[in-house]
């Protein structure tokens, strides 16, 4: 199937905030434009939050927060599941908007539909399964622990995945008891707001809110508001750190990151060849233009299969059909935003004027008149690690760099030579090396013989600056609770050890 002719008629309304389970602009009637990457386009605006709107939408969760928490467990596990529903009804329209808003390929932003609708009802499920313990008490007692949710959840979110994000990142907050102010990406607002509006059908008023606008001034308020006790932030290391700190400003608050990552994948010369191949290929997610922050953007191969790799990656990569994201067949759409497209192209542009690297595929960028698409970008790096930035930070774009090795201990040390530590693949058929590198690899999450996909309830999260926190699995639900313990002393006179 071809691109739809209304294709693009899914954004081309008014959009407004979701706030108290109401549609409202910004007070000050600020507006961002909403540009289409592929094209140029300006498709539409979205409302740019000013500090008191965000204290609006803080206040409205603050208010729900009470009725909510008393809300039964399997009453707010089926309101979950009726968001699952409306997801999956919408899944097209969804998908669509994301496309025109982010870049991606469409067939890939339906993946995200299934993705968020299991997720959703994977925490749905786990509704239940927030359980205390009890702990042996002294005589004529009973003592107890419960899971309590913090209030108001601030949940802020980057731009790669937006419906995703949008929808799954407040699924375990809300199961958990919780409301919430989420703040999408200012490059990539709208499906957000789309959640938002389904949200508005289903929840009471100001269970979850959407505020749209930019980091500075929304991320910023809502991660210093005092009234907001819980602060999870999706996006960059520069940015997790600097709301750390902004979260540490005058209070306490607990702070969970997802961060960036600079993943490395380790080719050991047992391996089978193809598959690797294709492994580095998925793992790159070229087809998300490089922007995912799993990316296996490092590829370590044995200088055994060094040659025969490479020619097979270039025929590889090169088969990608790079072009309009509403097409049911391309592969590589747009970068986001044109400052993220200016970013990788520097970084391309920074390895083909370095000796150090040799340009395998790609390279060359359409330019932005002809919207903001990179040809997926292949470097070796033959004489191995360097100072190069593109072998040193996430470039968030696709450009993937292959280096040789020669030991396993070496290649080890190099993986983890950086200070992050998202992902890690390991390609080998040698299980007492599949074992050793599982073991040995500082990453979060570490694929054997695959790379790239998320198991539904597996737990996601980084290693040194890739993040603190767990995502995805029972440990996220635990995480928007706090604990509380019960001593009662039932029998008077008691209580002594
Ligand atoms: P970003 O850090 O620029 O922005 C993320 C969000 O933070 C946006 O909503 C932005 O408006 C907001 N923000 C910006 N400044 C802020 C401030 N001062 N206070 C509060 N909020 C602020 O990230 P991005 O460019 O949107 O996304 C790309 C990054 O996200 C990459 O580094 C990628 O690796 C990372 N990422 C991590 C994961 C994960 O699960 N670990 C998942 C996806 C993306």
């Amino acid at each position: 199937m071809m691109r739809p002719p209304d294709a693009t008629a899914v954004v081309d309304r008014e959009w407004f905030m979701i706030i108290d389970n109401q549609p409202v602009g910004a007070v000050d009637g600020g507006r961002l434009e909403v540009v289409n990457p592929a094209t140029g386009q300006v498709v539409t605006t979205i409302p740019a939050a000013t500090e008191a709107d965000v204290d609006a939408a803080v206040a409205a969760a603050k208010n729900a927060f009470d009725g909510w928490r008393r809300t039964p467990a399997v009453v707010r596990a089926r309101l979950l599941n009726e968001i699952a529903d409306a997801v999956e009804t919408h899944g097209e329209e969804l998908a669509r908007i994301d496309s025109i808003d982010n870049g991606t390929p469409i067939s890939m932003l339906r993946n995200d539909i299934r993705l968020a609708t299991t997720q959703l009802r994977y925490f749905a499920g786990l509704a239940l399964e927030l359980r205390g313990q009890s702990i042996p008490p002294p005589a004529g007692g009973l003592n107890y622990t419960v899971h309590e949710p913090f209030g108001v959840v601030g949940r802020i979110v980057p731009f790669n995945h937006p419906m995703m994000f949008a929808a799954t990142k407040i699924a375990a907050p809300l199961v958990a008891g919780n409301t919430v102010v989420l703040k999408p990406s200012e490059h990539t607002s709208l499906s957000a707001l789309r959640i938002g509006e389904l949200c508005a059908e289903i929840l009471p008023p100001g269970v979850v809110n959407v505020v749209t606008g930019l980091g500075a001034t929304v991320g910023a308020r809502l991660t210093t508001h005092p009234d907001v006790t819980r602060i999870a932030f999706t996006g960059s290391v520069q940015t997790g750190l600097g709301i750390q700190r902004q979260a540490a400003t005058d209070r306490v608050k607990t702070v969970t990151l997802e961060l960036g990552g600079k993943n490395p994948l380790l080719v050991f010369p047992d391996a089978d060849l193809d598959a690797a191949v294709a492994g580095a290929i998925r793992g790159m997610n070229f087809t998300w233009q490089g922007q995912s922050c799993g990316s296996t953007s490092r590829v370590y191969v044995h200088r055994s299969l060094w040659h025969e790799f490479l020619d097979r990656l270039k025929v590889g990569v090169e088969k990608l059909q790079i072009g309009d994201p509403q097409n049911d067949e391309t592969d590589v759409g747009a970068i986001v935003c044109r400052s993220q497209y200016d970013r990788v192209v520097r970084f391309i542009e920074a390895g083909t004027a370095d000796p150090r690297a040799r340009l395998i595929a790609g390279g060359d960028v359409e330019g932005p008149d002809a919207g903001l698409f990179v040809r997926p970008t292949v470097f070796a790096f033959d004489e191995g690690d360097c100072d190069s930035p593109l072998l040193n930070e996430e470039i968030f774009g696709p450009v993937l760099s292959v280096l040789p090795f020669e030991e396993y201990d070496e290649v080890i040390a190099r993986a983890n030579r950086l200070p992050l530590g998202l992902t890690a693949s390991v390609w080998t058929t040698d299980l007492s090396t599949a074992m050793r590198a599982t073991r040995d690899l500082e990453a979060g999450y570490v694929w054997v013989n695959t790379s790239s996909i998320h198991i539904p309830g597996a737990p996601f999260g980084g290693f040194k600056n890739s993040g603190v926190g767990r995502e995805e699995g029972v440990e996220e639900l635990y995480s928007y609770t706090q604990q509380k313990n019960v001593y009662i002393q039932f029998e008077l006179g008691g209580g002594s050890h």
